[in-house]
Order: C-alpha cells, then sequence, then structure tokens
C-alpha cells in the first residue's frame, strides 16, 4: 500500500492496541488512530508513515462505533490526561480486559489463561485523590481556543501536557478527574501567579520559577495537601500564596514548597519546605489512617485501591504462622492489611520518606509486626537478606511500570516461597516477568482491577503458586 503523508483515506478501526490507541488496516498494513473505537469508519489523514505502519488522524466519523460516548470534558483529545472518555465504561472495562488478554499471550506466553471481567468503578469520573500539574512558558492550544479567536496568551500555562508533548502544557481550568470543587484551588493559584508576574518553566531554557503544582487530596478524611514546584525558594512569593489559600482555601490543609533547580521534568525536588500545616495529609482505608508526604507513593484511586487490596490478600489467603514479605511496599498499605492476618510482615521500599511513613503508619495503627527497610530490591533483596530476617512463605510483589528487574525476578524463582501475589500498573510487563517465574511457579488467577476510568490504564494481580520441588 502506497500511502504518503497528509494523504486521507477511509478506514474501518478493527480493535484496540497498545497506549489506548485504535488499529485500522489497508490490505494489511497497519495504522494507528489515536481515539478512534472498534467499529467506527471514519475518513482519516496520514500524519506519520513508517516501514511497517503509519499514523493517522480522524478528519470526519462516518460512522459512529456502538461502544462510543459523548466525552464529558472540553479539553479531550488535546489533553495528554484522558484517553477514554468517548469510550462508554463497560467498553472501557472489556477493552481493559482483552488488554490483559493480549499482554499475557504475546509478553508472557500464556494462550490459555482465564481472565475474569475486570472489577469496575463506582465512581468513573472525580476519582483521583492527586494530580500533577505543569507550568510551562510555551501554552498548548485547542482547536477550539484558536477558533475561539480571543486574545490567549501563550506564554503561560497551567495544566497538563499535551498527548506525546513533554514541551507543550494545556492550560487548564476544570478536570473532571478531580473532585470537582479542588480545580477552585489550582485557578486561584493560576491567577495570583499571573497577577504577580511570576514565570513559568521555559523547558528548553531551562529558566522562570513555577514549574509544578501538585495536589493531593484525601478521600475519607478531608485534608487537602498542595505543593507549589518551583525552580528557587523565594520565601516572599510562598508566603503570598499561603496568604491567598488561608483567605479563600481554608480547605488546604497544608502547603509545602519543593525547590527543583535542576533540567529534569520531574517534581521530585532538591528539598521540600513545609510552609504551612504538618507536611502531610492522613487518609483512610478499611480501618488503617495512613500518613501521605509529598514523595510517598499513594495509590490514586483511594477506593478503587481498596478493592485491589482485598483481592491481593483473598490471593494471598494469609493465616497465622505466616510471613509475609510486601516488596516494593510504599508506605506500607499492603503490609499493614496483610499484618491483620499473617505473624509477621517485612516490607522493602527505594524511597526513604515512604519508609518512615511507613513505620510511622504501622506505630498509629498500633501494628507491631511489620518491619520496613529502605532499599534498592536489586541491592537489598539477596541471600543475606533473606538469611537475616527470615524465608517468608508469601511475598507480595508490587513494582513500578518496568516490572522486575530480571535477577530479582530470578532471585524470587529460587526462593521457593509457596505463594506469589504479584500486583502490577502495566500488564506488559508483567506478563514477561509472570513468564519468567512460571518455571517455578504456575500461575492460578488473575484479577484485573480498575483505578483509571477514562484512560487505558490498568492494574491487574496474579497469584503464583509454587510448583513444588526445586
Ligand atoms: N504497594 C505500594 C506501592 C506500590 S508502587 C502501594 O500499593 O501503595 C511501587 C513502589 O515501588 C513505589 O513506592 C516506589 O517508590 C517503589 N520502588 C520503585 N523502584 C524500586 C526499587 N528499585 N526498589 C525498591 N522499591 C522501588
Amino acid at each position: 500500500m502506497t500511502l504518503s503523508k497528509g494523504q486521507e483515506i477511509e478506514v474501518e478501526i478493527e480493535q484496540f492496541a497498545d497506549r489506548g490507541k485504535s488499529i485500522a488496516r489497508v490490505d494489511g498494513y497497519v495504522i494507528f488512530v489515536p481515539h478512534g473505537v472498534p467499529g467506527d469508519r471514519a475518513r482519516i489523514a496520514i500524519t506519520r508513515k513508517r516501514k511497517k505502519f503509519a499514523e493517522g488522524r480522524i478528519v470526519e466519523l462516518l460512522q459512529s462505533s456502538e461502544m462510543r460516548t459523548e466525552p464529558v470534558c472540553r479539553y479531550f483529545g488535546a489533553c495528554g490526561g484522558c484517553t477514554w472518555q468517548n469510550l462508554r465504561y463497560e467498553s472501557q472495562l472489556e477493552a481493559k480486559r482483552e488488554g490483559v488478554v493480549t499482554a499475557m499471550k504475546h509478553h508472557g506466553g500464556f494462550e490459555n489463561l482465564e481472565i475474569p471481567p475486570v472489577l469496575g468503578a463506582s465512581d468513573i469520573y472525580g476519582y483521583r485523590n492527586k494530580m500533577e500539574f505543569s507550568f510551562s512558558a510555551n501554552r498548548w492550544l485547542t482547536t477550539r481556543e484558536i477558533a475561539s479567536k480571543e486574545p490567549l496568551d501563550k506564554t503561560f500555562a497551567l495544566g497538563l501536557h499535551a498527548p506525546g508533548r513533554f514541551d507543550k502544557v494545556l492550560d487548564i481550568v476544570s478536570c473532571d478527574l478531580v473532585p470537582h470543587p479542588r480545580m477552585a484551588i489550582v485557578n486561584s493559584v493560576r491567577e495570583l501567579a499571573r497577577g504577580e508576574g511570576w514565570t513559568p518553566w521555559h523547558v528548553r531554557k531551562h529558566t522562570g520559577y513555577l514549574r509544578n503544582l501538585v495536589i493531593r487530596i484525601a478521600h475519607h478524611t478531608d485534608e487537602i495537601m498542595l505543593d507549589l514546584v518551583t525552580s528557587a525558594r523565594l520565601e516572599d512569593r510562598t508566603r503570598k500564596l499561603a496568604d491567598l489559600l488561608a483567605r479563600r482555601h481554608p480547605e488546604v490543609t497544608t502547603f509545602l514548597n519543593t525547590v527543583h533547580s535542576g533540567p529534569s521534568q520531574t517534581s521530585m525536588g532538591e528539598h521540600t519546605e513545609v510552609v504551612t500545616g504538618p507536611g502531610f495529609i492522613t487518609d483512610k482505608m478499611g480501618r488503617f489512617t495512613f500518613e501521605i508526604g509529598p514523595n510517598t507513593f499513594f495509590q490514586t484511586n483511594t477506593a478503587q485501591a481498596e478493592k485491589l487490596y482485598k483481592v491481593a490478600l483473598d490471593f494471598a489467603q494469609l493465616e497465622s504462622g505466616d510471613h509475609v514479605y510486601d516488596l516494593y511496599c510504599g508506605c506500607g498499605t499492603i503490609s499493614l492489611f496483610a499484618s491483620d492476618l499473617a505473624d509477621r510482615v517485612t516490607g522493602v521500599e527505594l524511597v526513604p520518606e515512604a519508609v518512615d511513613a511507613a513505620v510511622r503508619n504501622a506505630e498509629r495503627n498500633g501494628v507491631s509486626n511489620c518491619s520496613f527497610f529502605v532499599g534498592d530490591m536489586l541491592k537489598t533483596f539477596t541471600d543475606e537478606f533473606v538469611n537475616a530476617h527470615g524465608r517468608p512463605n508469601v511475598v507480595i510483589v508490587d513494582p513500578p511500570r518496568a516490572g522486575l528487574h530480571p535477577k530479582v525476578a530470578g532471585r524470587l524463582s529460587r526462593l521457593g516461597s509457596e505463594r506469589i501475589v504479584y500486583l502490577s500498573c502495566n500488564p506488559l510487563s508483567q506478563a514477561h516477568d509472570l513468564g519468567v517465574l512460571n518455571t517455578h511457579y504456575q500461575i492460578d488467577r488473575v484479577q484485573p482491577v480498575d483505578l483509571f476510568p477514562q484512560t487505558h490504564h490498568i492494574e491487574n494481580v496474579a497469584l503464583l503458586t509454587h510448583r513444588g520441588g526445586t
């Protein structure tokens, strides 16, 4: 098929692909179509052409798929936050299930794993307890904004990145993933910053003061943390913002200023100063209260995280006498739930502040059978570690997107615990790791849980049982 950039053709969208895109085929040649939905007939314009595949943008929807629904957000399509607002929720769940099936097949070699329906959410909007917004001196305009012909300042934005654009940010005044009234806080910060003439970060020149604004909203308590990430500490400015928050947004219970002067695009800074409040928020899950600091990982959908942990603990089948390893334990959420059922829990986590929080979380909840250790899994999870702390009979792992380091997977296989419960936010790396662990363990059960409605992301839990022998 000879296609050229800019050319318009009519296609049928056939199936979902990775990362929330969809696929059309022309004579067997693959075209990725962002925001296409299987069942659509569309006229698309080729935006990118490669040897084995192309990418196309929908110019006109000729026939719309039955899976479609009207997106609620005015930024949908231009914003990199949501990929699937145009899909009915039942279809999102089915697409996520299919994604897990395909990942297990292609990345783990599992042809016949039974993947049950995804455990869906009852709140499919307003569920996020954390949002990280970016300031930018390069504003990305939506087609609607351009069409409005209003004079728009293109040198200041506070919002989310346009899809695939690390250098451009959409200015966002409403976000349907955030509990509704809370965007008012973000909008007040923008108003003050612009009024005062504070400069946003320029990603290429590495200049400007304002870098990120992170908001964390406890789901069960009314506590809210605001962390302004800046390139320098300017106390008169953070004071001014603190005064505004006290006046207009007393719902913010703690306000922090993180300084990050380096060029890398992360909100993790060199130092965080507590401007007002205790410097952390607390939230509840089950019978436990958790302390959450600015650098502590905490699942972003509290209600669904509770379901996720319930699945993980059901799979773990803990009983008294058990010793559990909770690897990649964050601030000890799973550890505390496991501590109620098992004799003891040993947690390992990379971020020191998270481990400090885990220790305090155990204390504040009156839990005395958990120990937590700081370290990179690769260096910490060794034979010496196991000799020093005891062999676990159940291991729970919850690694970041990249999955397990091959050496960590190897050690886990050889450790020979009866069961491994593997939680993952990336079924591709999980499937690969399960393929490796499969030599010593059989995959007994799998359960996907939807923590991220309106996006293509999914959490997946797998139960691995030792085959016996060594
Ligand atoms: N189980 C926890 C956290 C899961 S997120 C929860 O549900 O809340 C993954 C965690 O792994 C994060 O806290 C991250 O800081 C940690 N992590 C990432 N890389 C790591 C590594 N190499 N070694 C140890 N921990 C790591």
